[in-house]
């Protein structure tokens, strides 16, 4: 406790640092009001030398000026009755035992959830959840997510038992950022269980079952040796990890950056999955360079191995939006916001099934041939 109170006593003397004068101060006090800043003794340790955690994990007053939305992607939040199960997409939906991190990114697009103590799911909420999923004939997925579920394994164990007796679910995924937040979580026997959770039917390849990790490293700095130890100890035990990166503006937003993150990554047997654009978060602005500067990313990477090309996408309210090296973007200015319209996969029809809702998100609308046309607020190079 002693040792915890110290390192949070640290992480208050870097509450200021990116505050030039007494008026920035204030305004960082106001921030962080709404969304409080939150690291681990690790964390704070790894900032005293490297710029890109620091960006991440300190606020900035720098937020207070944002055009973002603090709900900007919770489409499936109604989709069911039992809290803590959405649903947004057709063969897999999403289950969040835990609403809390370890650590605050300030980028989080859930920040209005995570940061302000939203109840994690009751035990009888997860046997609801998992009864509700076993009727989801489409569903063959689920994403245990947060928050950061490894941080209460009990909840998550608890959901890994029922979810892999279930005939319908195959590919199970849990998302979590502990493995820059806190590595050291990483005991043998923890990922023991871990990967028990994998049944791989030699005699029958369609009965398998795997259990995956969604991880997130977003710049070279992170991938520490104890965070490469633990990762190495849960691909032994065939874990497949697969790494979630946001694209960030003064970060990672180059092509050396994000060239250095996926061959490291891939050296060390982390699969480079997704390249998230920045969602429009409240306080993110500052993080968010446009998607146009990803593609062109997109592009170079290209260039390389295909093994280091994650997908591309950005996040319309109603979903995710695959980029490609040949996209063209229909740019528009709408009361001087930058706005990115585009037909999406998915039908009207379709979505107001799967999320349970009567309309669609704000701005979005519906083409001729009955697709979501979504709506998105773009980032900035300035
Ligand atoms: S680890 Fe993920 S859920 Fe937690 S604060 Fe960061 S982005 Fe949000």
């Amino acid at each position: 406790m002693a040792k915890e109170k110290s390192a949070l006593d640290k992480f208050d003397e870097y509450k200021y640092y990116y505050a030039t004068n007494r008026e920035q101060q204030t305004l960082i006090d106001k921030v962080v009001l709404d969304y409080p800043a939150k690291a681990t003794p690790y964390l704070i340790n790894l900032m005293k030398n490297s710029e890109a955690i620091r960006k991440q994990y300190l606020p900035s007053p720098l937020e207070s000026k944002t055009v973002g939305s603090a709900q900007p992607f919770e489409e499936g939040k109604h989709s069911s009755k039992i809290y803590g199960l959405e649903r947004v997409y057709r063969d897999r939906v999403l289950l969040t035992p835990h609403f809390d991190c370890p650590a605050y990114c300030r980028f989080c697009y859930k920040k209005s959830r995570v940061m302000r103590n939203h109840p994690e799911m009751t035990f009888e909420q997860i046997d609801a959840a998992i009864e509700e999923i076993s009727k989801m004939d489409e569903v063959r997925g689920v994403l245990i997510t947060g928050g950061d579920v490894l941080v209460n394994t009990k909840k998550l164990f608890y959901a890994l038992d029922r979810l892999v007796k279930l005939d319908n679910i195959f590919e199970i995924r849990v998302g979590t950022r502990t493995l820059l937040t806190c590595p050291q979580i990483y005991t043998d026997k923890l990922c023991d269980r871990l990967a028990s959770y994998i049944k791989v039917d030699v005699k029958n390849p369609a009965k398998s079952k795997s259990l995956a990790m969604n991880v997130h490293f977003n710049h070279p700095d992170e991938l520490t040796p104890e965070a490469i130890q633990s990762a190495s100890k849960l691909i032994s035990r065939g874990i497949l990890l697969r790494n979630q990166t946001v694209l960030l503006k003064g970060i990672n937003d180059d092509i050396k950056t994000m060239k250095k993150l996926f061959s490291l990554l891939l050296r060390n047997r982390i699969i480079p999955y997704y390249m998230n654009h920045c969602m429009p978060v409240e306080g993110s602005d500052h993080l968010r360079c446009s998607v146009q500067k990803g593609i062109d990313i997109y592009k170079n990477l290209c260039t390389e191995s295909s093994t280091i090309i994650p997908h591309y996408v950005y996040a319309p309210s109603a979903g995710k939006v695959h980029c490609g090296v040949d996209t063209v973007l229909r740019c528009e200015k709408e009361d001087g916001l930058s706005i990115i319209r585009t037909e999406m996969e998915y039908t009207k029809d379709e979505f107001l099934k799967l999320t349970k809702k009567k309309t669609l998100p704000p701005k979005h609308e519906c083409n001729e041939k009955g697709h979501i046309v979504g709506w998105y607020l773009d980032g900035n190079d300035d």
